[in-house]
């Protein structure tokens, strides 16, 4: 099977390329939300959800240059969660804008990151790592989004490691010194914020967490019993063993299938906007009966 290029307009869901999973400046990406559309554009992709980590301050922007571009364009957030000892991360796809009460849960997760960073650089400092600080934030489109990745782009741009990957391995993931476990919301909250603004919950990348099959069993449990309706099956953040993985989860379940690249730059990610496999057939694709 292969995806389809603009021009054609398949009929098959699973034969549209559909993205529905990157970023922009609005959060950890390296591109403005109008660069990201645009290149999707570029590669063919025909429906799109621009998904920053938890906000939606680029959704306008994207929104209209996809319309300008005539894609078809889907609203969307990726809200970090933390479950148990674990952060968890949740699409949040085709929801209204204006919902207050979604905001008001992005604001109340974006409160604490900048403290979050600071105390990253102290720990990084403490371990002989100059104070990188002041660098993370000019990497940060908006402040209150900082995060680990603008961390490890400065720490690769001053050498201190050769790519990122090696900054996570070395300094950023739980138990090295960069680390900091920090509270996110609730899975109730997000699934609830989503809903609540007529949106579609999706659980990201399943296979990034560190859980047993019973951790995951029990994380997809609560997660429908909430409401969350699809799991990412296909997504940069899987290998072709894990997307073949969470199929089976996804039909065990009865999850509506997503696929999403997980795009945050050029060079960095593992797949570019679009260019992801497509989902199984086995799947039922979370945009089935979308407009596009
Ligand atoms: P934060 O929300 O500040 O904890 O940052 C999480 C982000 O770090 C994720 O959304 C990814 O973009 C990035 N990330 C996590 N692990 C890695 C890794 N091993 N290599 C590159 N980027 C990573
Ligand atoms: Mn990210
Ligand atoms: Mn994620
Ligand atoms: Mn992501």
């Amino acid at each position: 099977m292969t995806i389809a290029t603009q021009a054609e307009k398949p009929a098959y869901p699973h034969d549209i390329n559909v993205d529905l999973h990157m970023h922009s400046t609005a959060s950890d990406g390296a591109l403005a939300p109008q660069d990201v559309v645009a290149r999707a554009a570029a590669n063919g992709v025909q429906i799109l959800a621009l998904t920053d980590h938890d906000t939606i301050a680029g959704q306008r922007e994207a929104q209209e240059t996809a319309k300008a571009l005539g894609l078809a364009y889907v609203p969307g957030v990726e809200i970090s969660v933390t479950w148990g000892s674990e952060t968890i991360h949740v699409v949040g796809l085709n929801f209204d804008l204006n919902h207050q009460g979604l905001q008001d849960t992005l604001a109340s997760i974006q409160h604490g990151r900048l403290a979050r960073a600071r105390a990253m650089a102290d720990g990084l400092m403490a371990h002989g790592v100059p104070d990188i600080f002041d660098e993370a934030m000019s990497y940060a489109g908006n402040p209150a989004l900082i995060g680990r990745t603008h961390f490890a782009r400065a720490m690769v741009a001053r050498g201190l490691c050769s790519d990122m990957n090696q900054v996570f391995q070395k300094y950023l993931t739980p138990g090295k010194p960069g680390y900091f476990a920090h509270e996110w919301t609730s899975l109730s909250r997000a699934v609830g914020a989503i809903l609540g603004a007529g949106g579609v919950a999706v659980l990201a990348h399943p296979a990034r967490y560190r859980l047993s099959a019973i951790g995951h069993w029990a994380l997809i449990d609560e997660f429908k019993t909430l409401g969350g309706t699809a799991i990412e099956v296909v997504t940069g953040s899987h290998t072709q063993q894990e997307a073949r993985r969470f199929q089976r989860v996804a039909i065990e379940h009865g999850l509506h299938a997503s696929r999403g690249s997980d795009f945050h730059a050029a060079g960095e990610s593992r797949f570019d906007v679009g260019a992801v496999p497509p989902l199984p057939d086995a799947t039922r694709p979370v945009w089935h009966g979308w407009p596009h």
